[in-house]
């Protein structure tokens, strides 16, 4: 049973603490025989992507933290010529430093950009899941012990089996072993206001179709709504009502991207 990293997306602040857990992990540090000093500067075993969405001030950022994905069938160990990508039993995916020549392959090939060159050493290199502490008795990978929201969680397959089901990964092909649980999707939001007296409308109605999806909420003290966790690419009608004022539509809003759709006068009829 291969090993898994579930990183939820819901919990993580964005602290980046499992950035420079490995950072401080294997910079400097000679693990050989699983790895050699990964540089300072220039390489990142574990990043952590900040995702802003929106317009001001309907801004929403949720972070990612990406790394090796210690793929089942690994596309580096493919294309490797000197056999140096090796899939242990325990499901991790190390690359030998002492049989890499550096070339490169592997790099283009992986298709979570997981994998770095170090000049200096002529070698390719990426994160090795701290498989030299889990050979010496550590439980977690330094990146998930440094997490501080439990956001990332690593373990036997089997322990997430329940999650997994509901879990989203970045790139499926090779069989990725880095799971991501609520991954935000698109949204829409907006404010709606009486044209005349310039006052926030609390409580209208404002409702959302498209793409299989009827939508609805009533806007808040501020007179804001949000849909959120929309599809990404799709294709909405946006309406709003208020008893005493004339409809508003938005007509083909696509969430490319996530929209703010503006502060929106409503007019008295
Ligand atoms: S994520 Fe990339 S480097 Fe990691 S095992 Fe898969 S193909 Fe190889
Ligand atoms: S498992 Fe270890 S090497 Fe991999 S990202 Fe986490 S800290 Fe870095
Ligand atoms: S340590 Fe945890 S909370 Fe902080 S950025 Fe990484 S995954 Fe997110």
């Amino acid at each position: 049973m291969p090993k898994v990293f579930v990183i939820d997306i819901a919990r993580c602040s964005g602290c980046y603490n499992c950035q420079l857990a490995c950072k401080d992990e294997n910079c400097f540090n000679d693990w050989m025989p699983y790895s050699r000093p990964q540089p300072a500067i220039g390489q990142f075993w574990c990043k952590v992507h900040e995702h802003p969405e929106g317009t001001i001030p309907k801004v929403k950022i949720h972070y990612v933290s990406q790394l090796c994905a210690h793929c089942d069938e690994p596309a580096c160990r493919e294309v490797c010529p000197t056999g140096a990508v090796k899939k242990r039993e325990d499901g991790l995916v190390l690359i030998d430093p002492a049989v890499c020549s550096g070339c490169g392959a592997c790099m283009d090939a992986c298709p979570w950009d997981a994998i770095y060159k170090n000049e200096e050493l002529g070698i390719c290199q990426k994160c090795t899941g701290c498989a030299h502490l889990l050979d010496n008795g550590a439980k977690l990978p330094r990146c998930v012990e440094a997490c501080p929201t439990d956001a990332m969680r690593f373990g036997e397959k089997e322990e997430f089996a329940e999650e997994l089901k509901h879990a989203f990964v970045l790139h499926p092909e090779g069989g990725p072993n880095v799971y991501y649980l609520n991954m935000p999707g698109r949204f829409l939001a907006g404010t709606l206001y009486d044209a005349e007296e310039q006052e926030v409308l609390i409580g209208a109605r404002v409702t959302c179709v498209g793409e299989g999806l009827a939508l609805e909420t009533v806007t808040d003290d501020f007179g804001d709504y949000w849909f959120r966790d929309l599809p990404d690419n799709g294709r909405f009608t946006v309406t709003a009502e208020m008893e005493g004022y004339r409809p508003l539509t938005f007509a083909d809003v696509t969430t490319d991207v996530s929209r703010n759709l503006g502060d929106t006068p409503m007019e008295k009829l």
